[in-house]
C-alpha cells in the first residue's frame, strides 16, 4: 500500500478503526490514512465521482455536469461540489501522474500562449507548453509575463523530464539564452507554421509548432466554457488536469492491452477502471 500523502511505499498496517477499516501509517511522512485512502471522506460512490470529473473535463461545464449527473447517475448534488470533486481529484491525479515513468521522444516542441485569469494584476497571463512529437504534453506553467525569465523557469521544469536532443520554439527572443540549459547538444530549431528544415543524426527534419498549437486549440475550446481561470492558483491545477487528461485518459491514449479483458468488454465500467489502471498506484 502506498501512502496517500507522499507516495512512499514504507508503510505498515496501523490497527483498525471503529467501523473496522484496515488503517495504515506511513514511515516516510508518519501520516496516518485508511485503506480506502483519498475517498475515504466522500458520500458518494468513487465511480460515480470520477465519471462526473471526466465530464467536466471533456469541456462540460459544472453546471451541465451536475444536470448529468442528476440524470444519469441519480445523484443530486450542486454544481459547487462538481467543482470541489474536480479540484481534489485532479490534484490527486497530478500525484499520482508524477509515479508514471514516460519515455519522451527527443524531440519537443515549446510555445507560449495567452490566457486569462480573471484576478491576476494583468488581464492576461501567459501559458507555456512544451510537448514531444508524439503529441505527449511534458509540462506547463502559467506566467504573468513573457521574459526570459519566465522561459527559464519554465525550461528547467521541462529539463527535469527529459534532455531533449532538439527542441523547436517560436521566433520569440525570449527562448534564446534559457534554451542554454540543456547543454551544447540540444539543438535549437526556430520555426512556426511554416517547416524548418534540420539535418539530425543524419536524417532531415521538417520541423514546425504545429503540433503545440493542437494542444493550445484543446485548451481554448477548455478555457471557453470557464470564461477565463479564476486565479493562478485554480489555473494551475485545471491545466495539470488537462495535460493528464490529454495524455492518459482521452479514449485514444488508453492502453487497452493493461486492462483486463473481462472489462473492456462492458464500456460502461471502463471510465471508473481507466483512473485505476493507468494512474493508481494501487
Ligand atoms: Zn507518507
Amino acid at each position: 500500500m502506498r501512502c496517500i500523502n507522499c507516495l512512499s511505499t514504507k508503510t505498515v498496517i496501523n490497527g483498525f478503526d471503529n467501523k473496522c477499516v484496515q488503517r495504515y501509517k506511513c514511515n516516510g511522512c508518519g501520516k496516518r490514512f485508511c485503506e480506502k485512502g483519498f475517498f475515504a471522506r466522500f458520500r458518494h460512490p468513487v465511480g460515480k465521482i470520477i465519471t462526473a470529473v471526466r465530464w467536466r473535463m471533456k469541456r462540460w461545464s459544472c453546471r451541465e455536469t451536475r444536470d448529468e449527473v442528476a440524470e444519469v447517475l441519480k445523484i443530486i448534488v450542486s454544481h459547487v461540489t462538481i467543482w470541489n470533486w474536480c479540484m481534489k481529484f485532479i490534484s490527486i491525479l497530478v500525484l499520482w501522474a508524477s509515479l508514471i515513468d514516460d519515455d519522451y521522444d527527443k524531440i519537443i516542441h515549446v510555445e507560449e500562449k495567452f490566457i486569462r485569469v480573471r484576478y491576476s494584476k494583468d488581464k492576461f497571463a501567459y501559458l507555456f507548453v512544451a510537448i514531444d512529437s508524439k503529441n505527449k504534453v511534458i509540462a506547463t506553467f502559467a506566467a504573468n509575463s513573457r521574459t526570459t525569465e519566465s522561459a527559464k523557469i519554465f525550461l528547467n521544469k521541462v529539463g527535469e523530464k527529459i534532455i531533449p536532443e532538439i527542441i523547436v520554439t517560436d521566433k520569440c527572443q525570449i527562448y534564446n539564452k534559457p534554451c542554454r540549459i540543456f547543454g551544447r547538444k540540444t539543438k535549437h530549431v526556430k520555426a512556426h507554421f511554416k517547416p524548418e528544415g534540420i539535418v539530425h543524426d543524419g536524417k532531415i527534419f521538417l520541423l514546425s509548432n504545429n503540433r503545440v498549437e493542437r494542444f493550445n486549440s484543446d485548451i481554448d475550446l477548455f478555457l471557453h466554457v470557464f470564461r477565463g481561470l479564476k486565479s493562478f492558483e485554480t489555473a494551475e491545477i485545471w491545466i495539470q488536469g488537462l495535460m493528464i487528461y490529454h495524455n492518459y485518459l482521452k479514449p485514444s491514449e488508453i492502453k487497452w492491452s493493461k486492462i483486463p479483458k473481462m472489462i473492456t468488454c462492458q464500456r460502461q465500467v471502463i471510465p471508473r477502471i481507466i483512473f485505476y489502471v493507468n494512474l493508481s498506484p494501487f
